[in-house]
């Protein structure tokens, strides 16, 4: 099996299965129970979530333990009212929690790169939330969070100035950019941040909400006040420590994957591009995260492409695996100005740890035979 598909799901890590194993059953104990061994596994706990938010740069305080990603934004939105902006790319957790609100979308450009212009157009003295992903889920696109950070900034002075007191909060998703990106919440300059254990070799169900000190949120359900109340259930231990383990494991890895994946990205790159079916690679050469290469085919039905592929267990995707799966068009290949025909002809390829240079070559050179059986079949 060659997998190309790690933006959709990544398996889980051996270091993050082993320090999970003691916690299904040895550990078993509820962490808010009593005696002394609920209490071993209380300190556990807040370890490993100390140990990641110290990733973050963060406290364990700070982290509010979710069920993924997809409840980490929804959280994330309670600190919203009113007016805000979020950029057009953004996944449909955030896209479907905006509905709720007054809400301007914020366009990019042709790699997919925040257009900061229209960013500080539609920022107003009535915007109280701004949700910009640190990196996109089809394209790999990373954002300039602190360009955008230090333009809310300002905006808050002239607030102070004015005594206009309504809150601008910003929120970024993380989930795609944590294994291969350095983050610090200061430097990025965001007061919530949504992290997710699914996309750094973690279990999936698991992620984290970040939550700057001046961040007013309100719970998604009530119940046994979990996670400073804002998380009510039973917390989900094994979770917790593999997620914390396998993101302590991707941060020691991170400067060698990155160079890895580049590596491994040329070789794939280099396979398409001495074929005749030339490829369009999408997104940012210089604002990528090196695991991801989109790439279009116009003219090519890519679902029949990874049909095809799949006979040589090859996976890989045509955008999100959740609107993929419902057959609905990409909005980001759409808002990065594509055609019908060139969103048609779209696929995600996203590397992972497991993918090797030979994975590469022979990966490039079956896309090939099966774009190029395509093409003849549309012609
Ligand atoms: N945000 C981004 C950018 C994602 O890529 C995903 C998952 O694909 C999610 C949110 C949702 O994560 P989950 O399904 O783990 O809740």
């Amino acid at each position: 099996m060659i997998f190309l598909d790690y933006a959709s799901a990544t398996p889980v890590s051996k270091v993050a299965k082993k320090a999970m194993e003691p916690y299904f059953s040895e550990k078993f104990f509820n962490p808010s129970a009593p005696y002394l061994a609920a209490k071993r596994v209380r300190d556990d706990y807040e370890a490993a979530k100390a140990d990641l938010a110290h990733i973050i740069g963060a406290k364990g305080d700070d982290l509010i333990i979710t069920s993924g990603a997809t409840e980490a934004n929804s959280l994330a939105f309670s600190a919203a009212s009113g007016e805000i902006l979020v950029l057009e790319t953004e996944h449909a957790s955030v896209l479907k929690n905006s509905k709720n609100f007054d809400t301007k979308f914020i366009k990019v450009d042709q790699t997919g790169l925040i257009n900061l212009e229209d960013f500080q157009e539609k920022l107003t003295k009535k915007t109280t939330f701004i949700s910009v992903a640190l990196a996109n889920n089809e394209l790999g696109t990373i954002q300039p969070l602190a360009e955008i950070a230090g333009i809310i900034k300002a905006e808050r002075q002239r607030r102070l100035l004015e005594g206009n007191t309504l809150p601008l909060i910003f929120h970024s998703d993380a989930s795609q950019a944590m294994s291969l990106v350095p983050i610090s919440v200061a430097r990025l300059g965001v007061d919530l941040l949504t992290i997710n254990s699914a996309k750094v070799y973690g279990p999936k169900g698991v992620g984290a909400l970040y939550q700057g000190h001046q961040v007013k949120l309100r719970p998604l359900a009530e119940g046994g006040g979990q996670e400073k109340g804002l998380r009510s259930g039973t917390e989900n231990v094994p979770g917790l420590i593999g997620f914390a383990a396998a993101a302590r494991e991707a941060k020691e890895h991170q400067n060698g994957a990155r160079k890895n994946y580049e590596e491994l990205r040329n070789i794939l790159k280099s396979e398409l591009e001495k074929s005749e079916i030339q490829p369009i690679f999408l997104g940012s050469k210089k604002h990528q995260l090196a695991n991801f290469c989109p790439v279009c085919f116009p003219g090519v039905d890519a679902e029949r492409v990874i049909y095809n592929l799949e006979n040589d267990e090859i996976y890989l995707s045509t955008g999100a695996a959740c609107a993929a799966s419902k057959g609905e068009q990409s909005h980001v290949l759409k808002a990065i100005g594509l055609s019908d025909a060139e969103i048609t002809g779209s696929l995600r390829i996203s590397l992972g740890k497991d993918n090797t240079k030979e994975a590469m070559k022979v990966a490039g050179q079956k896309i090939v035979e099966a774009v190029k059986k395509e093409l003849q079949f549309s012609r």
